[in-house]
């Protein structure tokens, strides 16, 4: 099935957001991530960063690697998570369509080539990401429960890992 991996394989998998280094990105030519916000950073139903993404957010930038949150979710909760800490994001994103993707690569003058994407879908970040012609690492969710929206993806997204998984195309890294 070379379409199922053309649109839904992500580059890599790791299995939490803070595991990935700046060290990791530069050995791959990266220099700016947009990132999912629910269930990447912090769990759907919690409002506020936490010390850990606080943590995350200013090592890349001390490495000069740029980050911007594009997010499904709406103004309120994208920009109440990301406005304290001055945060870049786009709201209502609408992934997987391309739009957002490419306002967000303007916001930080970054090219497809040195970007990637970082989220818990298949069905929004890591298909969107694969259109774009982005790289992207799937990262598990940080909670089980997700919200009312994505029940129906993560089943379809449950058949798609399962044949990968079959094909020895998953190896995540902690
Ligand atoms: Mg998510």
């Amino acid at each position: 099935m070379k379409l199922l991996k053309k649109y839904f394989l992500p580059s890599d998998y790791f299995r939490e957001f803070h595991s990935i280094t700046p060290e990791y990105l530069k050995e791959r030519g990266i220099r700016a991530i947009i990132t999912d916000l629910d269930n990447t950073l912090v769990g759907f139903d919690e409002p506020d960063a936490n010390e850990e993404v606080l943590r995350w957010l200013k090592e890349m930038k001390d490495n000069d690697i740029k980050v911007s949150i594009v997010s499904n979710g709406s103004q309120q909760r994208v920009g109440d998570f990301s406005d304290p800490h001055e945060i870049q994001y786009i709201y209502r994103a609408r992934k997987p369509l391309g739009h957002s993707y490419r306002r967000a690569l303007a916001n930080m003058g970054a090219a497809k080539s040195e970007t990637v994407m970082i989220g818990d879908q298949l069905l929004t970040d890591v298909l969107g990401a694969n259109r774009a012609g982005l790289e992207s690492i799937l990262v598990l969710p940080v909670k089980k429960k997700d919200g009312w929206a994505t029940v129906v993806n993560r089943r379809i997204e449950r058949i798609i890992m399962r044949y990968f998984d079959r094909k020895g195309l998953i190896q995540w890294r902690d």
